[in-house]
């Protein structure tokens, strides 16, 4: 059965949870606000099927990328609102319009972030967009595989390891899965934004990848307040790797061991669509399989081909794990003991603001 001592060696993915016959593990927070999988030892019977469906005991073979594109959505309030180029709502406006169930994260009513599902184009708004925390999984690859079981067409999107997650849990190939990927930096704690949120009064609205000050120069905006992307202090301790995931920092899926059929990313650097020099944003996206190839001609986008070392050069989270901080257990330290304090002391108040606030201020010359 699963136990997990190392905590760098489990992503909280919970596709042991949704396998166990005996319905004895559940995913409970640690004192980080970290889901890990908990087994209640009475009532397993010890059949393994757990271990056989997590992505760090399962790692996939290395494999090559099939190709590589630059691509935005043709309406521009779309990529607007989207964060990177807004091909997720391409990927999802077909599926949907062919009968089938799009999975992404989303919001609930108290801005925690959670996976579920949609079958309208309505929905879709809820899954457009970064959010910054990890989702919680919940029962998404179980009603997945029902509705895969039952014919229609899905689109799982999703983290690296959740994608392994679902491919694993799933344990056969349905050609009726389109299974993308969003390329990842990491994913910060559910818990420390809980705490960040509160005493912020009423939050109505949150986005993570507001464009109005640039797609480059992102913002982040949660209820009236809206503060450059390492001005705010959550973010600020996630761009330097504090409040992420230990797993993260070893992911099982990186380094060509995808288990998708696509990854989105945003197009850093590369400068090979001229419709898109407008800093409103523009998608790379790796085909890593041939249904994914043929999912994206189905699409109908306007494919740009590019070079596929050039992105990940200009984009290593695809490809690599972020480096572990050195001081990272000093920060949940300190973190326990006076939370926004630390959150201050690693964001806004840290020796790293100041270098993001200098680079800032150069690219500005440059322009
Ligand atoms: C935690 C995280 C880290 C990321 N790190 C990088 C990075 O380092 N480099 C890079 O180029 N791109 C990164 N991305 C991906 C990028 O920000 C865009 O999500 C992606 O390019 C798709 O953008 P879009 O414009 O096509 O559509 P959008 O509408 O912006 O994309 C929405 C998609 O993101 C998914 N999503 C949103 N939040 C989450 C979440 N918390 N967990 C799982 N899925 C989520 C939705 O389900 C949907 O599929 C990251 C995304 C997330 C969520
Ligand atoms: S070994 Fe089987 S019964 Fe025990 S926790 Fe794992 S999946 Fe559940
Ligand atoms: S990585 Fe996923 S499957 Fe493996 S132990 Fe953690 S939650 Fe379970
Ligand atoms: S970096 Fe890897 S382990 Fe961490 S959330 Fe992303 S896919 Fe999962």
């Amino acid at each position: 059965m699963i136990d997990i001592q190392d905590k760098s060696q489990c992503c909280g993915c919970g596709a042991c949870v949704g396998r166990c016959p005996q319905a004895c593990i559940t995913l409970t927070e640690d004192k980080n606000g970290f889901l890990y999988p908990h087994v209640d030892a009475d009532a397993c019977v010890d059949c393994h099927l757990c271990e056989q469906v997590c992505p760090f005991l399962n790692e996939k073979e290395k494999q090559e990328t099939l190709a590589c594109f630059a691509a935005i959505h043709p309406d521009e309030t779309i990529r607007y609102r989207s964060s990177s180029g807004g091909v997720f709502s391409v990927f999802a406006e077909r599926i949907i319009g062919h009968g089938g169930v799009v999975f992404g994260a989303r919001f609930n009513e108290k801005w925690e972030v959670v996976h579920g599902y949609t079958d309208t184009l309505e929905g879709l708004t809820a899954f457009r967009g970064s959010k910054y925390v990890q989702s919680v999984i919940g029962d998404s690859y179980v009603q997945a595989e029902q509705f895969l079981k039952q014919g229609r067409d899905v689109l799982f999107t999703g983290t690296p390891c959740q994608i392994a997650g679902l491919k694993l849990f799933l344990r056969k190939d349905y050609p009726n899965l389109v299974a993308v990927e969003v390329a990842c930096h990491g994913v910060p704690s559910p818990g420390v934004w809980r705490n960040y949120l509160k005493g912020r009064g009423d939050v109505n609205e949150v986005h993570f990848r507001d464009k109005s000050t640039g797609w480059r120069d992102y913002s982040v905006v949660i209820g009236k307040q809206k503060r450059r992307h390492d001005d705010d202090d959550y973010m600020a301790c996630y761009l330097t790797n504090h409040n992420m995931r230990e797993s993260c920092f070893a992911c099982p899926c990186k380094q060509g061991k995808s288990h998708a059929d696509i990854l989105m990313a945003d197009l850093w650097g590369v400068k090979a669509l001229p419709s898109a020099r407008d800093d409103k944003g523009a998608s790379a996206i790796l085909a890593y399989s041939n249904r994914g190839l043929d999912f994206l001609q189905q699409c109908g986008l306007e494919l740009t081909a590019v070079d596929a070392v050039s992105v990940i050069r200009h984009n290593p989270s695809i490809n690599g794990s972020a480096p572990k901080p050195k001081d990272y257990e000093l920060f949940w330290k300190k973190y326990s003991k006076a939370p926004d304090w630390t959150l201050k002391r690693y964001g806004s108040l840290s020796f790293t603001k100041c270098v993001l606030r200098l680079k800032r201020m150069i690219r500005k010359v440059l322009k």
